[in-house]
């Protein structure tokens, strides 16, 4: 084994236990970037039919003009963002242009 397939080898590790030390950060950032939750709640699942959730508020059922997730106490996206977090629906996010049955203005 000659001096350059050594080194060679040791770059490759190098390399590879970098890349599996920076992958967490990477998924970190992402899940960041769309909100904590990740996956967007479905208006057909059950938990969102009991509370009348629609994608766009202007199809919500007895919601006030003007709102919406996005202006609501419970949404928990930065501002700005297209989804975030709910609080009623942990570990998933909404639509900021949504609403629900639950809206409650924001402190
Ligand atoms: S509680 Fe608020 S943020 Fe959550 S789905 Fe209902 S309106 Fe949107």
């Amino acid at each position: 084994m000659g001096q350059s397939t050594l080194i060679s080898r040791r770059r490759l590790l190098g390399n590879a236990a970098l890349t599996v030390a920076l992958t967490p950060l990477a998924v970190c950032k992402l899940g960041s970037a769309v909100g904590a939750g990740g996956t967007l709640v479905n208006p057909a699942e059950a938990a969102a039919k009991a509370v009348k959730y629609v994608e766009d508020a202007k199809y919500g059922q007895g919601a006030t003009v003007g709102s919406k997730c996005a202006n609501c106490g419970l949404y928990q996206g930065a501002s700005g963002s297209v989804e975030g977090p709910c609080q009623i629906f942990p570990g998933k996010n909404v639509k900021a242009a949504g609403w629900c049955t639950s809206w409650a203005p924001q402190m």
